[in-house]
């Protein structure tokens, strides 16, 4: 096994051995080196003592605000590398915190410590590669097994039950059995996490490629943290348009949409109202009238509780509440769908509405494709065109209404507003004259 160790980190290995240390790479970039992925940062054990690493890199800027857990950050052009000294993480009698590190001297009892097989490797350039616990094995078998027994090994740091599931979804793997029966039966520990750290877990597992069978197997896991989502469960839909009961049809489109967060999480909450909304008519066709306002109050409250950021909350309400009206068919209600959603949004929203299709019944598709093909061209075109679609892009400002002798204030505001109105109906087109006109005969009028 050859791992080519880029000229920086490599240059700290060096150092560090050149001082009588050992020191290894570790952990994530070995894992994603022998994997052929490029690894996002290099991490190093050693046993020097965090001091000692302190010492030894005089020279460098470092930053000390991992020295409690024994790591100190070395800044190299820019960069900066984790160095930790071997450690165990003595007793988690909080299910989150070690009670304590303790700095230990092997590389192998610090290997013990880490979470999943194959995050436990470490490599040395002379020495080659260090997997006491099979985690190649497991890398080439895909799997994502504990180091150790999983259910201490849960207990110790329940946030690890969602690690578990955010590194099976990134690389398409299966949680090896023992690990997965351990997930479940763990799934409590989920409640004493903190929403922020659960966050982050939830939106890397959500946008990684394997998703859809994690969330079918795992539902329970997810439904610890998002009890909002249980009622989708097992849910018939009693409608032609649809095949699939509310869940499968929202694992489906899931796996449909891009792997991107704002849109993951919409498909992820889109239907969460209609258990909620579900009444059946008198042919035995269910419907789910309004379930876009409902799902969109419960993916608030979701939302709300995992700490959710503004601007990425905003986005996925957006796309919640409107996922299932219509897309624009005309250019004047595309020009007002741009108006309403942004460019950001009319473009997710053509996301959503493909990946919600391609969850629904097959027979249903040609229809429905057709719809989206148009409404897209409808889209692309004005924003080519940088059509007009709100107040911001009129020909005219607040300026030239001045000039016109409007007064500044709400009359001015609503004039700007009003000519929007009738450029969006495509009543009037955005030109500077036609524009000026109609404000002067608007304010004669008034
Ligand atoms: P990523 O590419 O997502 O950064 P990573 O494997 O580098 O993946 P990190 O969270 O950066 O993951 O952690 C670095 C290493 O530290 C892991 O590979 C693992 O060995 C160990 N580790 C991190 N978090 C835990 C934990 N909660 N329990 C046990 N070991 C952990
Ligand atoms: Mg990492």
């Amino acid at each position: 096994m050859n791992i080519t160790i880029p000229t920086v980190p490599l240059g700290l290995l060096r150092r560090l051995n050149g001082a009588g240390y050992e020191a290894y790479v570790v952990g994530g970039c070995v894992r994603d080196a022998i994997m052929g992925r490029t690894p996002s940062d290099w991490d190093i054990c050693t046993d020097a003592l965090p001091r000692q690493v302190i010492d030894l890199f005089a020279d460098h800027s470092v930053a000390k605000t991992g020295l409690q857990h024994g790591t100190v950050m070395v800044i190299e052009d820019g960069v900066g590398y984790e160095i930790t000294t071997f450690r165990t993480d003595g007793a988690y009698s909080d299910h989150r915190h070690p009670d304590r590190v303790e700095f230990v001297s092997s590389l192998r009892e610090d290997l013990a410590r880490r979470d999943f097989t194959i995050n436990a490797m470490a490599y040395h350039p002379e020495e080659g590669l260090v997997d006491c616990f099979g985690g190649r094995v497991d890398l080439a078998a895909g799997l994502v097994r504990c180091v150790g027994d999983p259910n201490q090994r849960f207990q110790e740091d329940g946030l690890r039950l969602l690690r578990a599931l955010r590194f099976a979804a990134r690389f398409g793997f299966r949680v090896e059995r023992e690990t997965g029966e351990a997930m479940h039966r763990n799934r409590g520990l989920l409640d004493s996490i903190a929403a922020e750290r659960i966050f982050a877990e939830l939106k890397g597992f959500l946008v990684g490629q394997g998703v859809g069978p994690l969330l079918r197997e795992y539902r329970d896991l997810i439904a610890q943290v998002l009890p909002e989502l249980t009622p989708m469960f097992d849910f018939e839909q009693h409608n032609p348009h649809h095949c699939w009961d509310v869940w499968e049809h929202t694992v489906r489109a899931v796996e449909a949409v891009e792997p991107e967060t704002a849109l993951r999480l919409t498909m992820l909450f889109h239907d969460s109202g209609k258990p909620d909304c579900f009444s059946m008519d008198e042919n035995g066709v269910g419907h789910f009238y309004r379930h876009g306002q409902r799902s969109e109050e419960l993916a608030g409250q979701m939302l709300t509780r995992l700490r959710c950021d503004n601007r990425l909350r905003r986005q996925v309400l957006l796309q919640v509440r409107t996922h299932d009206q219509p897309l624009p068919q005309t250019e004047a209600a595309g020009r007002r769908f741009l108006n309403r959603m942004g460019e950001e949004g009319a473009l997710q929203s053509l996301a959503v509405h493909r990946a919600d299709m391609l969850a629904q019944a097959p027979e249903t598709w040609p229809e429905k494709q057709a719809l989206l093909d148009n409404a897209e061209g409808i889209l692309r075109r004005l924003l080519e065109q940088r059509a007009c679609f709100g107040v911001k892009n009129l020909a005219i400002n607040g300026r030239d209404l001045l000039a016109l002798g409007y007064r500044p204030g709400p009359t001015l505001g609503g004039e700007l507003n009003r000519l929007l109105e009738l450029v969006l109906d495509g009543t009037l087109a955005n030109g500077r004259e036609v524009l000026l006109e109609q404000a002067e005969r608007d304010r004669e009028e008034n």
